[in-house]
């Protein structure tokens, strides 16, 4: 049988082991096996991985315990602006949404862009013409709104941090990604986000970038990142990841142990990223204490954590 498998993650830098209580910890982790099993299940019926990335992600943008669709960050001027990437790693084929407002779910409006618009990135109010247009749910701005995003907006504000929050790590930068490998050995990749709190001028991260916070490609890999976007963006990480295995002959892991642990950690860029390859290894490198991460695969293997180890 061939392999396939899903692999997940809900964003780099966790809250301090201390301060995660035990019914928030089993919160975050039921969220991630729902979403992983959902599209696992779509794998093992023999649908693609790009249907499987992008349920994985509906699952998690619903979910308001992660920085994407519903539980997503303020900006500084007090919105909600989000981002959103799904890529093909057969065709090569991309769609991506920057700083839109008010879509449920941005992901399916990157699904749009890929499937039926002749473009890979669309962005700000004219994107969520698209999605009305695409006849996609769009939400008042209070559907988004929860309170600790409130009150982490607040805190950022008073202490004019951008992503910034906790005492001793950046707050939980919370994105939410899926790679997936499926029967046919096709794979895929999606990354939302609703950024980093407190950020201004219309900021776009990593995450809707293709090449960098998202990207797939069957000859080498699908890769998702979370972190610090500023720094995932000067090092093209995704994107760094499948050039070193194809140029360089690296596994998937030497190539993203590389880039995580060693280049990102000398610029002083936190955060961490998922990766399969058409073998069905899986990787989910970090540099910060944690990184909300899960996977189910083909030879029955299973795995949800939050912190190192
Ligand atoms: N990478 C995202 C950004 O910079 C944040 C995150 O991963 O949580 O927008």
């Amino acid at each position: 049988m061939k392999p396939f498998g899903i692999v997940i993650h809900g964003g780099a830098g966790t809250v301090s082991k201390t301060k995660m209580t035990k019914w928030k910890a089993e919160a975050y982790k039921q969220a991630l096996k729902r979403a992983y099993t959902v599209g696992f299940l779509t794998l093992q019926k023999g649908g693609s991985s790009l249907q499987a990335v992008k349920e994985a992600i509906i699952i998690l943008e619903d979910c308001p315990l992660f920085n994407a669709g519903k539980g997503s960050v303020f900006t500084h001027a007090g919105s909600i602006e989000m981002d959103a990437a799904l890529m093909d790693g057969k065709r090569m084929q991309a769609g991506a949404v920057a700083g839109v407002q008010q879509v449920k779910n941005p992901i399916l409006l990157a699904e749009r862009v890929l499937k039926k618009s002749r473009h890979v990135l669309i962005s700000g109010a004219q994107a969520l013409e698209y999605a009305r247009e695409q006849g996609l749910e769009i939400e008042e701005q209070s559907y988004f709104e929860e309170e600790e995003r409130l009150k982490q907006y607040q805190r950022a504000l008073a202490k004019d941090n951008i992503g910034l929050d906790h005492d001793e790590e950046p707050e939980k930068y919370g994105t939410v990604g899926a790679v997936a490998l499926d029967k046919k050995g096709n794979l895929a990749a999606a990354t939302s986000t609703g950024g980093m709190v407190n950020k201004k001028y219309g900021r776009v991260g990593d995450s809707p970038l293709i090449g960098i916070g998202t990207y797939a490609n069957n000859n080498s890999c699908a890769i998702s990142c979370t972190g610090h976007g500023e720094f995932f963006i000067r090092s093209v990480v995704a994107h760094e990841v499948s050039a070193r295995m194809l140029y360089k002959g690296e596994s998937l892991e030497e190539a993203s142990n590389y880039i995580i642990k060693d280049e990102l950690v000398r610029l002083g860029g936190r955060g961490g990223l998922i990766g399969i390859d058409q073998a069905g290894n899986m990787v989910m490198p970090f540099n910060t204490k944690g990184m909300y991460r899960g996977f189910k695969n083909s030879n029955g293997e299973e795995f949800v954590g939050i912190f190192k180890g």
